[in-house]
């Protein structure tokens, strides 16, 4: 991985250096004092040792805070990796569940604190009739399709939208700041681009679908309630004959369901 050599975080170099130096400074700074101080008089008089305050802390200091700092920085990048890997879901690398409902809650709660005004979409997207991929071409088969898929989804939304496999198959996709065109356009989009996702290699003419289900919000709103609203949204799109996109708007004056795309 390329490392920003500007990197002041807790797992970059120059957060090491910097504090190295200023750790040194530091150390001078307190041998100056030390030396400087009286105990038995209780006064201040400058002592210039530059043996005792300047070569003893330069010669020890450095190294070891360089080797202090060296190996906090390692404990970061393997927390921060141990992090990465427990927000994954291993199969396509998207967001596992939890980690996509934390990071769509704290959005939610930041426009709340904010008091900006709450826009977005949530869009939960189902593989239709996913369990007879499995049935006929076996379980591999059907995690290569799931891992095209996530592509596919991943490939048709901006860099800011968060998606997130929410378990077997079924996708979500947070939307920050859609309005429903967006949110109808984005669903569309994965929607048409599914159909070019082949289900099995051996079986090109074979074709995957997915049912979506959204809820675009214009007010403040809980993950709990965005998620049921698309959740049912999604059932209407598979009762109606799936391949298909249900979105509901949720405003002030409540939740308002029936924009299809099909
Ligand atoms: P529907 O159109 O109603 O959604 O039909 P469906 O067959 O997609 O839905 P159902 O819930 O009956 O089946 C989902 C299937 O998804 C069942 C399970 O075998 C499969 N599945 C879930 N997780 C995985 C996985 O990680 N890998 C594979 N290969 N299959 C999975
Ligand atoms: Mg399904
Ligand atoms: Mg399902």
């Amino acid at each position: 991985m390329m490392q920003n050599r500007w990197d002041f975080s807790k797992r970059g170099w120059a957060r090491v250096w910097v504090l190295t130096v200023l750790g040194t400074l530091l150390c001078i700074g307190v041998a100056f004092a030390v030396d400087s101080y009286s105990f038995s008089t209780g006064t201040w008089v400058l002592r210039e040792s530059a043996i005792n305050n300047l070569v003893i802390p330069l010669i020890l200091a450095p190294p070891l805070l360089f080797f202090l700092l060296s190996k906090l920085r390692e404990l970061a990048i393997a927390h921060h990796e141990l992090m990465s890997v427990a927000a994954t879901d291993s199969l396509t690398q998207l967001l596992n569940r939890r980690a996509f409902t934390a990071i769509v809650e704290g959005y939610l709660e930041r426009v709340e604190a904010r008091q900006a005004p709450p826009n977005g979409a949530l869009v939960v997207i189902d593989v239709d009739h996913f369990k007879s991929v499995n049935d006929s071409h076996g379980h591999d088969a059907g995690d290569k399709a799931l891992r095209s898929i996530a592509e596919t989804i991943r490939a048709q939304v901006r860099e800011v939208d968060i998606v997130g496999r929410m378990g077997g198959e079924e996708f979500s996709v947070f939307l920050p700041g859609a309005t429903i065109d967006v949110t109808r356009a984005v669903s569309e989009r994965v929607r048409v681009a599914v159909h070019d996702v082949p289900s099995v290699p051996d079986d090109p003419e074979r074709r995957l679908s997915v049912s979506a289900g959204g809820v675009v919000f214009a007010r403040p709103t809980t993950f709990p309630e965005l998620y049921r609203l698309a959740d049912a949204q999604l059932y209407t799109a598979k009762d109606n004959g799936r391949d298909r996109c249900e979105i509901a708007v949720l405003d002030a004056a409540g939740a308002r369901a029936g924009e299809t795309v099909a």
